[in-house]
């Protein structure tokens, strides 16, 4: 037999914003506001559990690759974790444990009973076949199956990943259990346990609380322009969802570039093209852009949908945009978002701006554990209300205490949050 050829991989690129300095941030300013002891805001800055695992692959040549995988249980006060697995060359357990914690956040805000999780494979998945993603994800699940489960932890899809690793995802955790968890992964293929509703779920959301953005400043949708920085599962349905709305969306990007036309994109077709080429770059009957251009585009509505720290001091002065909607998770820095707050610019957090996924996805856990499945106008009824239900909390708190909506939201769930972990009181 022939020795097997081992590559360590690392496949990283240089990571410029730093997301767990910006999470934590903001959590410090939230206990600060809320008057937290020093024991809760000790508690609530470091994750409750962090696992880091070798994700060894056989590559389809023969060879042996090496990547690293993380998750993070950042709190399960309120419940199991929650938040998605992203495969991405700029994964890194920082990285990571920022966005548990603002999965934390996110679902003590919307009152779902979960807590924040997240986890990641420093990869990038447009290097390998199916059969390559497939192999590291039933690594990935495997080494982390003791900690995953509908009462422990639950996966769903993130950037770079999507409803076929869910599938696998699931079907590792049941092979390791010895029988079919549906409720172990959301974000699922319909034919597995999948909700109806879920593979748009995060886009209408966003869509949802713009539309709700817009009006809160009298402004119509058919009067508006808008930019959508990222084109992947929630940017492209967002954009799509704008420009069915009346939006008139002018600029979409992806990683390779933008492109831009002021009278108002096809998106439809932009889409074609992308499925088509990979990209919307190339995109016919469209000016090409520099991707950081379109942050800066003289629009009415900018929704980045991408990745943290597209907005920062070095692009916040030039933010044209009189509202921002995060599709995104932490695509604004805390310094950028007061650079933003004092140019007058609304920014709708992520937390509240991107929460239909994590909303929808709390149901297929509900529908999965129950084994009974509910309509799409269910699903979609549902969503909407208790999306604007968060938006109408989320106004009321920043009007009556004179705070940004990203504090009032921020300080509701960790409010939250730390009630639970009182209540609950110390083990032992
Ligand atoms: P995705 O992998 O489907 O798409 C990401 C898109 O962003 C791709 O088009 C990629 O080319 C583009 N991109 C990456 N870097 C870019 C850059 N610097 N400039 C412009 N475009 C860039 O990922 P997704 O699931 O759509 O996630 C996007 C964001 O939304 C992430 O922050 C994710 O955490 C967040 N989010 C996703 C969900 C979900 O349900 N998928 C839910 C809530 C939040």
């Amino acid at each position: 037999m022939q020795a097997a050829q081992v590559a360590v991989r690392t496949e990283t690129q240089p990571l410029a914003p730093k997301p767990l300095e910006a999470a934590q941030r903001q959590l410090a300013d939230s206990a600060e506001r809320l008057g937290l002891d020093a024991g809760s805001r000790a508690m609530l800055a470091r994750p409750r559990r962090e696992m880091t695992v070798s994700v060894p692959l056989r590559r389809d040549d023969g060879s042996l690759a090496l990547y690293t995988g993380h998750r993070v249980q950042h709190n399960l006060s309120r419940g199991p974790g929650k938040g998605g697995i992203r495969f991405s060359p700029s994964v890194n357990l920082d990285e990571v444990r920022a966005l548990a914690m603002w999965m934390t956040w996110k679902c003590a805000l919307v009152d779902i009973p979960y807590g924040g999780a997240k986890g990641g494979v420093t990869i990038d998945p447009s290097k390998h076949s199916d059969g390559e993603i497939e192999r590291v994800t039933r690594r990935y699940a495997s080494e982390l199956a003791e900690f995953i489960g509908p009462e422990r932890d639950i996966p769903a899809p993130d950037i770079g990943t999507d409803e076929r690793v869910m599938a696998w995802v699931m079907d590792t955790i049941s092979t390791n259990r010895g029988f079919t968890v549906p409720g172990a992964a959301t974000g699922k293929p319909l034919a597995l346990g999948g909700s109806r509703g879920r593979r748009a779920a995060t886009s209408i959301g966003v869509t949802l609380i713009a539309l709700k953005a817009l009006e809160s400043r009298d402004l119509a949708p058919e009067d508006c322009t808008a930019a959508v920085q990222g084109f992947g599962k929630v940017g492209a349905g967002a954009a799509h969802l704008l420009h069915e709305a009346g939006v008139r969306v002018v600029a979409v990007s992806d990683q390779a570039g933008a492109v831009y036309d002021e009278q108002g994109l096809d998106i439809d077709a932009v889409r074609a093209h992308a499925t088509a080429t990979g990209s919307v770059v190339g995109y016919s009957g469209a000016e090409e852009l520099a991707g950081d251009a379109l942050l800066e585009l003289d629009v009415d509505l900018l929704v980045p949908c991408a990745v943290e720290g597209v907005i920062d001091t070095g692009n916040a002065d030039a933010i044209r945009a009189s509202i921002v909607v995060e599709g995104a998770n932490g695509p604004t820095t805390p310094e950028a978002d007061t650079i933003l707050n004092d140019q007058g610019v609304m920014v709708v957090p992520d937390i509240l701006a991107n929460s239909g996924g994590v909303i929808v996805s709390y149901f297929e856990w509900v529908q999965a554990v129950q084994a009974y499945w509910w309509s799409a106008a269910q699903v979609e009824e549902r969503l909407n209300e208790r999306l604007l239900m968060t938006w109408d909390e989320v106004c009321t708190r920043a009007d009556d205490d004179g705070l940004t909506l990203r504090e009032a939201a921020t300080d509701m769930a960790v409010a939250r949050v730390a009630d639970a972990h009182e209540l609950r009181g110390l083990y032992p």
